[in-house]
């Protein structure tokens, strides 16, 4: 449905490489990521990035980079799990006091899984003693060979607290990148992922993007996921205004109709009723998927019910039993009619309800009603074969109500976001299968097994995603109220700390109304 784009050799431009920062907690991932944006050489008098936001592009010597400021791997395993190859190059930092410790080995798991290059940062040189030799030596076991013992990988000492070897490692990057000739067609219309996404007061849903093909502009219609919009504006890592943002760059984006889930691809789609499209068709998949439903709509189904103009109608025979009283079924219907569905009378007879009635109807995917008047014999049965709907009434306002409810059927619920309640991390157990749990307590509403969360740490949202584990003690619970404490999992997610807040909502599906 979203076009794929066709490469045209001669568009591809430069574009800056996008680098992911892993490596082991209080290795000093954010101390290095904020050392970079010290080192931006457009820093000058505008002060340097201050405004903090999931990915940032610095300026250096040797040309533009850009950083996502992801808390660790999850998020880039989340992405991975979309199936999003977001990152160019991962940069490891190995805190040369400590080594190698889990969380560096799984980093070294994940980049290499993904085939990305890994260039190795030996921060903490400063520290009395330190020595990057023995880092080497360990990583040497997870097939990185520094290239000073002749392999392949690139292994700086740095720290990130003196900024020592920073401009050197920005510049290996740049080398990296030049060797990867990382290019793209600033031209076609613009898509990427999102990066990290929250709901902001008085701004409504915000999402960080990082544009990876065409430009993207203030005014271009978006889908992501479940969700669209029209760019209303966007801010880059400075916080200023941009209109166009080109391939390769992060951006804050806003005029999203609801809050995006981080590493979901977004498009640009010609105009806004495309976008609704394609995010009210998500949407109605995403619903079959969660309540498990047969099958309701196809996409077949749901693209026959909207017409070529965009605009959907309800096809209606009208049975009656005097000339006077099917016109008054049919004038009243007819003013149901709107600007979301409109009412289109087939045929509109006297007599009782026959098989040629059901034809037309099956024909034209109709819906009989029936005023004062009844099926000749068989006919229902015939109808029920050829899944047409009989409504029979016998009062017009009946009538009227039941095919107001038929026209609202055929438009896609909207889908909204109903928040459950708070829980707290206290603190953290890891359970073998299990994974990480979070020892938690209730401060608001409930939590419940089905929820969906976004955990947020010092205001901001670090993870988006589902529950996996509810329990009280050592039961799976449905439901935990405020008050109570609970151990929960989070799908995809072990990067939690205590003073976490885990945010639950639900989905709720709201019938639209015909006004
Ligand atoms: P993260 O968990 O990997 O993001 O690590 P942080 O950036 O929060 O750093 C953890 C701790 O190490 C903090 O107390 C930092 O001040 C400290 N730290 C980070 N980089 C350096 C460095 O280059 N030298 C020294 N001496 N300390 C550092």
């Amino acid at each position: 449905f979203i076009p794929e784009v066709e490469v045209d050799e001669s568009k591809l431009v430069n574009r800056p490489p996008v680098v992911t920062v892993m490596g082991h907690v209080d290795h000093g991932k954010t101390s290095l990521l904020d050392a970079i944006r010290q080192a931006d050489v457009a820093a000058g008098e505008a002060g340097g990035i201050t405004q903090h936001i999931g990915a940032y592009s610095v300026q250096t010597p040797k040309g533009p980079i850009t950083f996502l400021d992801t808390p660790g791997h999850e998020a880039f395993t989340a992405m991975r799990e979309r199936g999003a190859k977001v990152t160019d190059l991962v940069v490891l930092v190995v805190a040369a006091d400590d080594g190698v410790m889990p969380q560096t080995a799984e980093a070294i798991k994940h980049a290499q899984a993904a085939g990305v290059t890994i260039l190795v940062a030996i921060n903490k040189i400063d520290k009395p003693g330190a020595t990057p030799e023995r880092v080497m030596q360990q990583l040497t076991e997870y097939k990185l060979v520094p290239e000073q013992w002749g392999g392949e990988t690139i292994m700086l000492p740095v720290s990130a607290r003196t900024k020592q070897g920073v401009p050197e490692l920005l510049e290996y990057i740049a080398l990296q990148a030049e060797v990867l000739d990382l290019k793209s067609n600033p031209e076609t219309l613009a898509a990427g992922h999102v990066i990290e996404a929250k709901l902001e007061k008085g701004r409504g849903p915000v999402a960080t993007v990082l544009v990876e093909e065409g430009t993207l502009r203030v005014g271009d219609a978006i889908v992501t996921g479940i969700h669209y919009g029209r760019v209303r504006a966007m801010m880059n890592e400075r916080g200023e205004q941009v209109k166009e943002v080109p391939p390769g760059y992060p951006v804050e984006v806003l005029g999203l109709s609801g809050v995006p889930v981080a590493g979901d691809e977004f498009n640009i789609v010609e105009d806004e009723k495309a976008a609704k499209e394609v995010a009210a068709h998500r949407a109605e998949k995403a619903r079959q998927k969660e309540l498990g439903s047969v099958k309701r709509a196809t996409l077949e189904d749901l693209f026959a019910k909207s017409k070529p103009g965009g605009q959907k109608e309800l096809n209606v025979v009208v049975k009656a039993d005097v000339q006077g009283s099917a016109e008054a079924v049919s004038q009243a219907l007819q003013k149901l009619a709107g600007k979301k569905v409109g009412v289109k009378i087939l045929t509109s007879a006297v007599g009782a309800i026959t098989e040629s009635d059901v034809l037309t109807a099956a024909a034209g995917k109709a819906v009989i009603v029936g005023f004062n008047t009844k099926p000749e014999t068989k006919v229902e049965q015939i109808a029920s074969q050829q899944g047409v709907k009989i409504l029979q009434f016998s009062i017009i306002y009946e009538a009227v109500d039941a095919i107001r409810t038929e026209m609202e059927d055929l438009l896609e619920p909207i889908i909204k976001e109903k928040p459950l309640g708070k829980a707290e991390v206290r603190q953290l157990f890891s359970i073998p299968k299990a994974g990480t749990i979070a020892g938690s307590a209730v401060t608001e509403g409930v939590i419940k097994r089905s929820a969906h969360v976004r955990i947020v740490r010092e205001r901001k949202v670090v993870f988006q995603g589902k529950i996996a584990t509810l329990r009280r003690f050592k039961d799976d619970v449905k439901e935990v109220a405020q008050g109570f404490e609970c151990g929960i999992g989070i799908e995809g997610f072990t990067d939690l700390k205590p003073g976490d807040v885990v945010d639950a909502y639900e989905l709720e599906q709201i019938r639209q109304s015909l006004e």
